[in-house]
């Protein structure tokens, strides 16, 4: 490491990730899921918690290789046997009120070679066990925030040119960047947080039932869910703390109608899912459904994918990011859709956001079914966005509001 103040900017980044992101209150308990080797950043976040006022901090260190070798070696029978106490402790730590800080930072294709279907069984069988945590977060009921951390193999990924030290400098540098760490980051946060409300702001007022797609790789309407809400930046958990659930963010979300999608869209960037990376994603859909999907590379993760659940053949998150934003001006094609999204306009396959539409928070699964919000095991982003990229919002009486021209924000 050469990056000059590294150790300070490695240290204004924990605090914003733990002031602005997770919003750390007085007596909240957080739980961090980080790599094995972030243990400084990870240090780095225990102590702006505990300083925030933060009671417990409890980490879940991941390591990708330990999971290959097992998903790689293990039975058929073992792999989907969750132990029990993995449940109950996603059930304690979700009635606790546990806030989540998951930190970002494997490479890519770090679980490629891996058969598709024994990843997406094994996923599945967890994230089964783990449901109070999947359920707690889309709807809000706890903070929580994704952000990401520099990893040496993905570093020499993304810069295959330079050397490994030079290269993870070059991502470290990249993620600072794009995550605004400045002189002061909590105030930049502020007024950006301010300019994205205001987008959300204009959408809501427009009272749009649908959007139109026109790009070299979009002909596309995607009716947006009854009721819905755009939102930007921030949400409020159901304990009334505002925070910020990604770091960066650059979008203006909400929730599509999952019964109203027709036509077609390809992917623009690579879409690293589950350490596969899936490229030139075309999905056509019908009423709402996919009825055809393939991609160039990772066809069968894909395929797998949309199987999942009735859910999976359908989307959840319509996102708008202009192409002329600080991501996208990196050029740095990330492979991580943290970042990647952030730089373009995106879809979701799967699970809607119950808060994208008035008080869905507190609707039932039926009442959210019927608005059109999605319901689904999985919520996989993958990005549609192009320097050519036209797109109309269409409201009730078919008046027709130009919303993005040529990539970027129509007004
Ligand atoms: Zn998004
Ligand atoms: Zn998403």
């Amino acid at each position: 490491m050469t990056l000059k103040n590294f150790d300070q900017k490695l240290t204004q980044y924990a605090n914003l990730l733990v002031n602005v992101g997770v919003h750390v209150q007085k007596h909240q308990k957080i739980l961090l899921s980080i790599a094995v080797d972030q243990q400084l950043l990870a240090h780095k976040l225990v102590d702006a918690a505990y300083a925030a006022g933060a009671d417990k901090v409890v980490i879940k260190w991941q390591d990708n290789y330990v999971l290959k070798q097992f998903l790689n070696s293990t039975t058929d029978e073992m792999l989907t046997k969750i132990p029990s106490y993995i449940k109950d402790e996603a059930d304690t730590l979700m009635n606790e009120h546990y806030s989540r800080i998951t930190i970002l930072s494997e490479a890519p294709d770090s679980l490629s070679g891996v058969d598709a279907k024994r990843l997406a069984k094994y996923q599945q069988a967890l994230s089964t066990a783990q449901q109070t945590i999947t359920e707690a977060t889309i709807n809000n009921r706890i903070s929580w925030l994704v952000a990401g951390a520099a990893n040496r193999v993905w570093a020499k990924e993304l810069f295959p040119d330079e050397s490994e030290e030079e290269a993870y400098d070059h991502l470290w540098e990249a993620i600072f960047t794009t995550s605004r760490i400045t002189d002061d980051p909590i105030k930049t946060w502020q007024a950006h947080i301010n300019e994205l409300s205001k987008r959300a702001d204009w959408l809501n007022s427009l009272h749009l039932d649908k959007l139109h797609y026109q790009a070299k790789t979009a002909d596309i309407t995607i009716g947006l869910a009854k009721d819905h809400i755009w939102e930007a930046a921030g949400s409020t958990d159901t304990q009334g703390n505002y925070f910020v659930p990604n770091i960066p963010t650059e979008e203006v979300f909400t929730a599509p109608n999952l019964h109203d999608i027709n036509g077609e869209i390809t992917s623009t960037k690579p879409l690293s899912y589950q350490g596969n990376v899936l490229t030139k994603i075309h999905l056509v859909f019908k009423d709402g459904q996919i009825i055809d999907a393939s991609a160039e590379q990772g066809n069968e993760v894909l395929q797998e994918l949309i199987k999942t659940d009735a859910g999976s053949r359908s989307l959840g998150e319509v996102a708008l990011v202009p192409y002329d934003s600080p991501i996208s001006n990196s050029e740095i094609i990330f492979q991580n859709t943290l970042y990647d999204e952030n730089a373009s306009n995106h879809l979701a396959i799967g699970a809607g956001y119950p808060f994208n539409v008035k008080n869905g928070t507190e609707l039932s699964k039926e009442k959210l079914h019927q608005l059109g919000v999605n319901d689904s095991q999985v919520h996989v982003d993958f990005m549609v966005g192009s320097a050519d990229m036209n797109i109309d919002g269409i409201t009730q009486n078919g008046s027709i509001i130009p919303i993005f021209r040529n990539g970027n924000w129509a007004e």
